[in-house]
């Protein structure tokens, strides 16, 4: 059974219980991060604390990243639960108060949790076949670049893509593609450039995202921050996702039709490596 961190203890999973009249619960009113582990260590830390911090600044909620010692609270999830490589989620809502739509009065405890979730990262086998997606309307609400828990049309989506057989879904506004339902999408020209979503509120800055732009721009490759259509990507030489949990995930066929010749590109496998190679030296 797992050790998780609830309200500043750390307790069985199975004793970790929150109120029914969690703003959480109750409004989505809640924000929250998932860090990859791999050999034991968090991979980018401080901009997934730095976007926590801002999430919460944006809705308000008064919890000081900084002095609840998130870092030695982390470390002890990941001792306490042997966890050598996967993810940790950690959520912190505006915590329980009487049901109103208007926000409680100040002074009303945020109810912070996380717990971790072993997983194989690296050895991932969609990294061999790559992905095939659909492209769907994005119906989510306009502030997507806030990282909160309301999730439900991701969810939707993404059982969308199941029940067609293919692994994921990406959002589209018009004909131009903001993001996947859990990943930042990016393709490569046929002149070899990565193209992926400029940041604004229509998507979400992924962390994964940001890394991988210092990288490949480290390594000479000219980088583009632009919108970019449904044809554009499928026209792509290469294309895939990135995310904390994914890294860099190659995406072999849009819509049914295949990108490039159809398997995962070199690119795309060179960065892949490159992102696994930075995540274990710096983590
Ligand atoms: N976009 C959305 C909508 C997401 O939910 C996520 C991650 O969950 C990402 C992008 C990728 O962000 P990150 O690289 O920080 O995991």
């Amino acid at each position: 059974m797992r050790t998780v961190y609830l309200n500043g203890a750390f307790v069985a999973e199975s004793n970790a219980t929150v109120s029914i009249f969690d703003r959480g619960l109750l409004f989505a009113d809640a924000v929250y991060e998932v860090f990859s582990v791999l050999d034991g260590q968090i991979i980018d830390h401080a901009p997934h604390m730095a976007r926590l911090k801002r999430s919460l600044a944006e809705m308000t909620i008064d919890h000081d990243v900084g002095a609840a010692d998130w870092e030695t609270v982390l470390a002890t999830l990941i001792e306490r639960n042997a966890l050598e490589e996967g993810t940790i989620y950690l959520q912190i809502s505006r915590g329980a108060a009487d049901r109103d739509f208007l926000f409680p009065p100040a002074g009303t405890v945020p109810t912070v949790f996380a717990f971790t979730q072993a997983r194989n990262l690296v050895a991932n086998p969609m990294a061999e076949r790559g992905m095939r997606i659909l492209t769907r309307p994005d119906r989510r609400w306009g502030r997507r670049d806030i990282k909160t828990v309301q999730l439900l049309y991701a969810s939707m989506m993404k059982m969308d893509a199941k029940a067609a057989g293919v692994d994921d879904v990406w959002l589209v506004e018009g004909d131009v593609i903001t993001e996947g339902t859990s990943q930042n999408a990016c393709i490569i020209t046929p002149a070899g450039h990565l193209v992926t979503r400029n940041l604004g509120d229509h998507i979400l800055p992924g962390v994964t995202r940001r890394t991988l732009i210092g990288i490949a721009q480290a390594s000479g490759v000219t980088v583009e921050e632009r919108p970019f259509t449904i044809a554009e990507a499928q026209g792509a030489a290469e294309a895939f996702v990135t995310s904390a949990t994914l890294f860099v995930m190659p995406v072999v066929q849009i819509d049914g039709l295949a990108v490039g010749d159809g398997a995962p590109g070199v690119h795309t496998m060179a960065l892949r490596k490159a992102y696994i190679d930075h995540a274990r030296a710096t983590g």
